[in-house]
């Protein structure tokens, strides 16, 4: 059986994640977890969503006759540990005995689109079970977790948790130990520290039960880095089979077609230069068969904005990212070609001296010999920036997106 559950955080508390983590543990008496539990990202620009809009699966043997006092546990633990008190907490639970073509799609459809509660109810309430609390928002997110094979691409993370009499207070994590650990297992795992920033990014510093998270593409090295890291005392830790750095959010997509809060890769041709507004904001617009779209790096993807700075008009570009107001905001672009960088000069005269300007709109005129000028002198710079794929830095990144240390090719990973 397949057991899916979603939104029981709330910004107070709890975590969906720890609620599985204890769920896995009561429901030892009645059968076997099959494989990891699924941590699965859902569309990363949906309104409602507590963080990073996560939600769960787990897969379960059961025992003969267990499968009613397996459905009674989840829904009590659900019960006692959801945040039922929060008006934006409506959990859901999903049980399904297989996973039909028609859940696959509808999972697809909730990391890259919006989907309505009634169509989420109905879907799940003619292959299973359905458990909806308050509107039943939770219910989209449960039965797409149910839904997320991971067949395509996944990745794992390791989640440590907190002493339970800890939740609330400051966390204890010895940041030189998280360093060592990335020396120890990058790229195998990645998403722990930001070195751009020095700064540690796998842990988050809301009052959840979350002490860190440990991502990676190989468990070995995941649970190496476990080892090597030295914290408060961890409460209890758990594997995750997940689609976070995969970039399943993201669909090839045409500038004239884009809706909002959904999210794209697009090509186009650099038809506004950067331009850095108030609050450090980097914007500039792209172009694509008379179609425009500003695009975005923001102030919190700090060393990233570098790049975008240097981008000039009739630079071809690929941007990728979420769309919002219209205006794409950047997770990565990819730079194709470059029209050449110039720096204007007076012209040199014949006899070898630089010429002054002659006046405004009047040309150049050497001030040796007389010789006049009409047009400044273009000379080509390079070395400025590279063709190739660049992402945010870690502390900017999303759950779902694809660290570029994961795709081959001309890329410059953000460490
Ligand atoms: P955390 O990451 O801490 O678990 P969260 O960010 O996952 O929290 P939730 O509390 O689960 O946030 O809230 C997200 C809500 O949005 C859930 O009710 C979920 O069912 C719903 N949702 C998820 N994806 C979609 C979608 N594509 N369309 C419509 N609703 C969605």
């Amino acid at each position: 059986m397949y057991i899916g559950i979603d939104d029981t955080d709330s910004k107070n508390g709890m975590c969906t994640t720890y609620l599985a983590t204890v769920l896995v543990e009561r429901l030892q008496d009645y059968g076997q977890l099959i494989g990891c539990p699924r941590l699965v990202r859902l569309n990363p620009n949906i309104r409602y969503k507590t963080r990073g809009n996560g939600a769960v699966a787990i897969q379960f043997e059961e025992k003969g006759g267990c499968a009613l006092r397996i459905e009674d546990t989840v829904v009590r633990t659900v019960e006692e540990m959801a945040e039922f008190n929060v008006p934006n907490t409506n959990p859901g639970i999903v049980i399904l005995d297989e996973i039909p073509e028609e859940v696959k799609e509808f999972s697809k459809r909730a990391v890259q689109d919006i989907i309505s509660i009634k169509e989420a109810i109905d879907l799940a309430g003619r292959y299973g079970k359905v458990h909806a609390f308050k509107n039943g928002r939770g219910v989209i997110g449960a039965l797409a977790a149910v839904g997320a094979t991971l067949e395509e691409d996944h990745t794992h993370e390791l989640i440590a948790y907190r002493q339970r009499e800890r939740c609330g207070t400051p966390r204890h994590i010895d940041e030189e130990s998280v360093f060592n650990a990335n020396r120890a297992t990058y790229p195998l795992t990645w998403g722990t520290v930001d070195l751009a920033n020095n700064t540690i990014v796998f842990s988050p510093s809301s009052p959840c039960p979350v002490l860190f998270g440990i991502r990676g593409d190989d468990v070995d090295a995941i649970q190496k880095a476990f080892e090597v890291i030295k914290s408060e005392p961890v409460g209890r830790h758990i594997l995750f089979k997940t689609n976070q750095g995969t970039d399943a959010h993201l669909v090839e997509g045409e500038m004239a077609s884009v809706k909002d809060e959904r999210s794209y890769i697009l090509g186009g041709v650099v038809s506004a230069p950067p331009r850095t507004i108030e609050g450090g904001h980097v914007i500039f617009s792209i172009a694509e068969n008379g179609h425009k779209i500003d695009c975005a790096a923001y102030e919190p993807t700090k060393n990233f904005r570098d790049v975008v700075r240097k981008l000039r008009v009739g630079d071809k570009v690929t941007v990728y990212g979420a769309a919002k107001n219209h205006t794409i905001n950047l997770e990565k672009i990819e730079i194709t070609s470059l029209v050449g960088r110039f720096i204007r000069q007076n012209p040199v005269c014949d006899c070898g001296k630089r010429m002054k300007s002659a006046g405004h709109n009047q040309g150049y005129r050497c001030k040796r010999c007389g010789t006049h000028a009409d047009t400044p002198e273009y000379v080509p710079i390079d070395g400025q920036l590279d063709l190739g794929l660049y992402e945010v830095p870690p502390s900017a990144r999303r759950h779902i997106s694809k660290p570029l240390i994961r795709m081959s090719g001309n890329v410059h990973p953000s460490i």
